[in-house]
């Protein structure tokens, strides 16, 4: 269960971004672990935790999408999705080994994350959002595999100022650092005052002098990344996985967008996927569906298991194998296996097969056809 991040952060649930914002960097500056690097170790350990705790929390609250989920919810991984057979998924947090807390609760990322403020306008890096083929037995069984992709990160050179060796800028003097700009004007109504983004730095509040050489003075440079991603076992077609903050880079400090990976998973030569059941076509010859036997499958898992084909079988009968199917998500529950038995004529049947076929038919005139019987009982035959 989550903690009640408006109280991490001491605020109210009525807070807007501003004071949300203020409220963390102040509470960040408290509890940075700098502050405590020589005190004792217990006390560095809760100044660790207290502040990972506060950008958890800020994490969510400045995150519309998180909010409007843990506003509803309580939590911002928002509801447990099982009427799908999607498994819900526990845990909380970031970093790789919980990557897969975010996955189905993703929204259109994007710009929509803009987040205004007193000083020099920060705004989160878009989302990438990028497909990724998974075989069929990967998709089952989880996989770790390798992205590579290209994204915007902050220029190195200039650590992102856009300004050669990241120094050689002055403070805007039209908005003076803040990045916007009160604009007056004079309507019917009297005068309208409203925030507008500095013309003269464009909200970077900050004029370079000298641009970096190395992105141009942009700050940001495309970058191919190449990450490690691990697949839970159980995912299927069209589901997301979000990876934390590997999206494009955020502007003046602000965090990175996400990275979503949308699965495609290619069919099998052989099973089809229902939810977490399989399901198989097995072809049986006329002879085993009439006196029975057992047939030997392949499963998923590459092991062979027997099924028994009772006497008498009927084309398209369904047989059911419990726990033979795939793994769920994050659980340590199975789906199940149905077999659909198809029935198999022989054809092409020589003079002596067919001799031998119709003396074996003529023993079975008299046999009990349960169907052949009622049929000629109903119609007098
Ligand atoms: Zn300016
Ligand atoms: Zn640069």
């Amino acid at each position: 269960m989550e903690k009640d991040y408006y109280k991490t952060l001491g605020i109210s649930r009525e807070a807007n971004a501003d004071e949300i914002k203020s409220a963390y960097r102040s509470l960040a500056k408290k509890w940075h672990p700098d502050v405590f690097a020589t005190d004792s170790e217990e006390k560095k350990k809760e100044a660790k935790e207290k502040f990972t705790e506060i950008q958890h929390a800020y994490s969510v609250l400045s995150n519309p999408e998180k909010k409007a989920l843990y506003d509803q919810y309580g939590s911002e991984e928002g509801p447990q999705m099982s009427s799908s057979g999607s498994a819900g998924f526990g845990g909380s947090g970031f970093g790789f080994g919980d990557i897969f807390s975010d996955l189905f609760n993703v929204f259109s990322g994007g710009d929509s994350r803009s987040r205004s403020s007193g000083s020099s306008r920060q705004r989160s890096g878009e989302d990438i959002e990028l497909q990724l083929t998974l075989t069929f037995e990967e998709a089952c069984f989880g996989v770790e595999k390798e992205i590579s992709y290209k994204r915007t990160e902050n220029c190195s050179s200039c650590n992102g100022t856009g300004a050669k060796n990241g120094k050689s800028y002055s403070t805007c003097s039209n908005c003076k650092g803040t990045g916007s700009v009160i604009v007056e004007q004079r309507t019917m109504f009297g005068v309208m005052r409203s925030q507008q983004v500095c013309s003269s730095c464009g909200g970077r509040g900050k004029i370079i002098t000298e641009p970096c050489p190395d992105c141009g003075g942009a700050g940001r440079v495309k970058r191919q990344k190449t990450i490690k991603v691990k697949i839970p076992a159980g995912v299927d077609n069209n589901q997301m996985l979000t990876v934390n903050a590997e999206g494009n880079a955020g502007y003046n400090g602000a965090p990175n967008g996400n990275l979503i990976v949308v699965f495609r998973v290619l069919p099998h030569k052989l099973f089809v996927r229902s939810g977490y059941d399989l399901k198989l076509d097995l072809p049986i010859k006329v002879s085993q569906a009439i006196l029975g036997g057992k047939v030997s499958i392949l499963t998923i898992s590459g092991d062979r298991i027997d099924i028994d084909i009772p006497e008498g079988t009927e084309d398209g009968t369904i047989i059911r194998v419990k726990r033979r199917g795939i793994k769920f998500l994050r659980k340590d529950t199975y789906g199940d296996l149905f077999i659909k038995i198809i029935i198999d004529l022989p054809k092409n049947l020589s003079i002596k097969q067919r001799k031998a076929l119709k003396e074996s038919m003529d023993v079975l005139e008299n046999a009990s056809y349960s169907k052949v019987d009622k049929f000629n009982k109903l119609t007098n035959n």
